[in-house]
């Protein structure tokens, strides 16, 4: 457990001193410490395997001699280590010329060329001529999925792939098949493979074994260049490396280095194979100006000054308060402060905002709350060292799939007790498995937190004096407590109180917990005020227990977190400070009703599609029909984008320079790969570009200037830009008084007669907001929406699998495809929010809580 400092153990390594927490593998501190030792099947995220034999070192203990395996011997005190000695590196040879009798010679076309540790090893121990006769394989590679390719006449049976998909992963995709001579991996019953594709196996795989057949460039890895940048999808900001060759990006690796991001080289579907964006036909290949409903190209100055004009004259006209801008959860941080700057700088206008802050103002709230109650977060580096973590309303392999393999590491690492709570049976598979389950019933969040938390009270499990002392309003919120029985609660929630109380019991013992809070709490209506529940939770084990609390709000995008941390909201400055001379009325706080009803003139739209991304579709359409004067930037042509007066093609996060900052506060460094493809710009450019049309250029308009210029603005992002290093911005100087929160009692959902089941949305595994759809690699492993209903709601229904059905809400409907999964409980169908051509948004409609519906066989 995390709690137990580990021992440190002192021993040598051919004669230097060395130190390693107890538990560690020779290995693993040889190669911290810079000796060379050859191994092939050693990862320091998997579990010690000693598959490929070439790791032998000497060994001695009280004057006892062994010859050991590297990868799996724990350091002891007083032991003193040997590397490469003759008799090892005979051992170790010999294993390699064994390895290399089947091994083909291929590297010229081989993807691991130049980053192969069997030619590195091969060199490592000089083994330039073997002894043995050579008899390669000969198997066909395996082209049977999209997306990974098998050519096992590399293979070298280390494990790694068949470990990552199992350990890391928690999918058991892969396994080992036959025996002796024939032995090799491969899916069950050599079935197309079928899987997260989340592509670890390929990063592990030491020698082209498994390939990314995505992008059909292979080999010598020197032919191409890296570069480490951030990904641009979903908020767990996992550092990627960009390759590219001839300017052109072609695959996207992992790196798995020391130190390198918070990631350890992990990466899902998205992150790996979503570079299709980049170099993409579909993108906006000009400028347009709308004439009449027809889209005319025209030049970048003619586009910039229409716009500077047009901005100039509305706020001449109407004021500064007749203009508003949304800016975006992807742009990089610089080009949100430029954005926000522009609307208050330029115009005096604090009718900013962003989409998720549009619709939940509350999650910045909660946040600050959290720091205020002197809950700051330790780093999600850490997370993989928890004692507990509470998975809230979150689909982790889906929602922040690389989460769930920092999650999955504790569990097989420190044996962090994992506890899910889930209106969904979301499947979260790991060897150490879930400890806790608590699959509830849709909508009854509120209840399970509250109930849990008056459990720790009503048992003691925390010290409650001093969170009576510490805390403000204690005994009012107590009272708020009391509806809670366990009665009461197990009607609500449909959950025992015998497993909420295992769950409290967990909870408040001495422990690092970590909280991680999913999006589709957005979905029930309820998100303030369960958001104040886990924190009313958090402050209680906080104050009156031992350990710590780390809680991870909602976010969704890339940059979700520092598109408000640079003030791209009306109620906060740059680092949350206070807005100075608020106006009465921010009308940015209704945008679109605003709109709507003729008070906004102009709205600036940077990068985001709320005709299918928002949840009120039709007062979004209605919005951006009335305002006078549209534009929009964006990469692809957007169903918002062709409501525009105006349109500017901008360029990918591959092709701009920058910081963004990810849920858990790491600003990460974001690198250009390629140059900004055919005439699209940066967002940077773009604002630089409408200031200087105003005739008030920017004071700063280098990205390195900018950061400087945040850095001196934003005090919480001192020291931090450009983000190399990956580091947390601080919140301690948030800190005050902690208080309880107020929640109301629990109201049951409403009812609707003849709609007897209720909506979740959220993005599917493959997609993320609009980009992903232009990735053919991840169109081709999720080319479809579906609604997921539980098997009997199926049989219920007369439906099947794959047929397709009308779902029907009091606001509107769509025709989709079945899957039936036990995942999905019975009431309640699951419908991912990212395809265009099934606006799940309608069913809402700009409805709040779980919006009632029914179901139909299509006809
Ligand atoms: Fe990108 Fe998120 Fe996947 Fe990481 S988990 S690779 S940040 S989409």
């Amino acid at each position: 457990m995390s709690t137990v400092v580990k021992k440190t153990i002192n021993f040598k390594i051919n004669g230097k001193d060395v130190s390693a927490p107890e538990g560690t593998v020779i290995l693993e501190v040889a190669n911290r410490q810079g000796f060379e030792v050859s191994n092939l099947c050693y990862n320091k995220k998997l579990k010690p395997f000693a598959a490929c034999r070439t790791c032998m070192v000497e060994t001695v203990t009280d004057g006892k001699k062994e010859l050991v395996y590297s990868c799996t011997q724990p350091v002891a005190e007083g032991m003193e280590v040997k590397i490469n000695t003759d008799e090892t590196n005979r051992y170790n040879k010999a294993c390699l010329e064994m390895l290399l009798v089947e091994h083909p010679l291929d590297c010229p076309i081989c993807d691991k060329s130049g980053v192969c540790p069997l030619q590195d090893n091969t060199d490592t121990l000089q083994l330039y001529n073997g002894r043995f006769d050579i008899h390669r394989r000969n198997e066909p590679s395996i082209k049977s999925n999209p997306i990974i390719e098998f050519y096992l006449n590399r293979c070298i049976m280390c494990g790694l792939c068949v470990r990552a998909c199992d350990e890391t992963q928690g999918v058991q995709a892969l396994d080992f098949h036959k025996r002796g001579m024939s032995v090799g991996i491969g899916t069950a019953n050599d079935e197309p493979l079928d899987c997260e594709f989340c592509g670890q196996c390929i990063t592990v795989c030491p020698t082209g074994a498994l390939m990314d057949m995505t992008s059909g460039a292979r080999g010598l890895a020197a032919m191409f260049t890296s570069t480490l940048t951030t990904c641009n999808y979903c908020s767990w900001g996992c550092t990627i490396d960009l390759q590219s060759k001839k300017g052109k990006v072609l695959r996207i690796e992992a790196d798995e280095g020391y130190g390198v991001g918070i990631n350890e080289g992990n990466l899902c579907a998205k992150g790996r194979f979503g570079y299709g964006i980049i170099h993409n036909e579909d993108r906006i290949i000009s400028p347009l100006m709308n004439h009449g409903g027809e889209f005319k190209e025209v030049s970048w100055d003619e586009a910039i000054k229409t716009i500077a004009e047009r901005l100039q004259s509305t706020v001449n006209r109407s004021g500064p308060g007749s203009i508003a801008g949304i800016g975006s959860e992807k742009m990089t941080n610089e080009e949100s402060y430029l954005f926000q700057k522009l609307f208050r700088g330029h115009f005096g206008s604090n009718q900013i905002t962003n989409l998720a802050n549009l619709r939940a103002p509350y999650v910045n709230r909660f946040m600050l709350d959290c720091f205020k109650g002197g809950i700051q977060s330790k780093p999600v580096t850490e997370l993989e060292h928890a004692d507990v973590v509470l998975i809230f309303n979150s689909d982790l392999p889906s929602e922040y799939p690389v989460g769930g393999n920092s999650v999955r590491k504790g569990a097989v690492f420190t044996g962090t007790d994992i506890i899910i709570a889930n209106p969904r049976d979301v499947v979260f598979k790991n060897e150490a498995q879930t400890d806790i389950r608590l699959t509830f019933t849709h909508g009854a969040d509120l209840a399970v937190i509250n109930r849990l938390t008056r459990i720790i009270i009503d048992n003691n499990l925390v010290d409650i004096k001093k969170a009576k002392t510490d805390i403000a309003h204690y005994d009012e919120w107590v009272k708020s407590l009391k509806p809670y029985t366990a009665n009461e609660s197990e009607k609500l929630t449909g959950l025992s109180d015998e497993i909420l109380t295992r769950t409290a019991e967990r909870f408040a013992r001495e422990a690092d917990r970590f909280i991680i809070i999913g999006n589709d709490i957005l979905d029930t209506g309820q998100g303030e005020d369960i958001l104040k529940a886990l924190l009313n939770l958090s402050l209680l084990v906080h104050c009156g227990g031992e350990g710590s609390v780390s809680i991870y709000p909602p976010r969704e995008h890339c940059n979700s977190q520092g598109v408000n941390d640079m003030g791209v909201t009306p109620d906060f400055l740059p680092g949350y400070q206070p807005v100075q001379n608020p106006s009465a009325e921010n009308l940015a706080d209704d945008l679109f009703g605003n709109c709507v009803n003729g008070k906004l003139k102009l709205l600036y739209i940077a990068g985001e599609d709320p005709v299918n991304s928002y949840y009120k579709a039709s007062q979004v359409q209605e919005a951006l029909q009335n305002v006078p004067f549209l534009v929009v930037q964006d990469v692809f042509m957007t169903e918002t984008a062709q409501m525009a007066d105006i349109i500017l093609p901008t360029s990918t996060f591959a092709e701009k320079d920058g910081s963004q900052t990810n849920m858990t506060r790491h600003v990460q460094r974001i690198k250009s790969a390629t140059l900004p493809q055919g005439v699209s710009k940066p967002d940077f450019d773009i604002f630089c570009e409408i200031a200087d049309a105003l005739g008030k250029p920017f004071e700063h308009d280098t990205v390195e200037e900018v950061q400087q210029e945040i850095e001196n603005n934003v005090p919480i992002y001192k020291g931090l830009l450009p983000g190399t290093d990956s580091r947390q911005w601080p919140a301690d100087s948030f800190a005050e008084k902690p208080e309880f929160q107020i929640c109301p009692a629990f109201t049951e959902s409403r009812e609707k007669n003849g709609y007897p089941y209720r909506l979740q949305t959220n993005n599917s595994m493959f997609h993320i907001g609009s980009y992903t759809q232009h990735a053919k690699a991840l169109v081709d492993v999720g080319p479809e929406c579906f609604a997921e209903i539980h098997p009997e709601d199926a049989e219920a229904l007369s439906v099947q699998e794959g047929d397709r059905i009308i779902v029907e809400s009091a606001n509107s409907k769509i025709e989709v495809p079945v899957k039936t999964s036990y995942v999905t409980t019975r009431g309640m169908v699951y419908i991912p929010q990212n395809w265009v051509d099934v606006p799940v948004n309608l069913l809402r409609n700009g409805e709040e809580g779980l919006v009632p519906i029914k179901i139909s066989k299509a006809g």
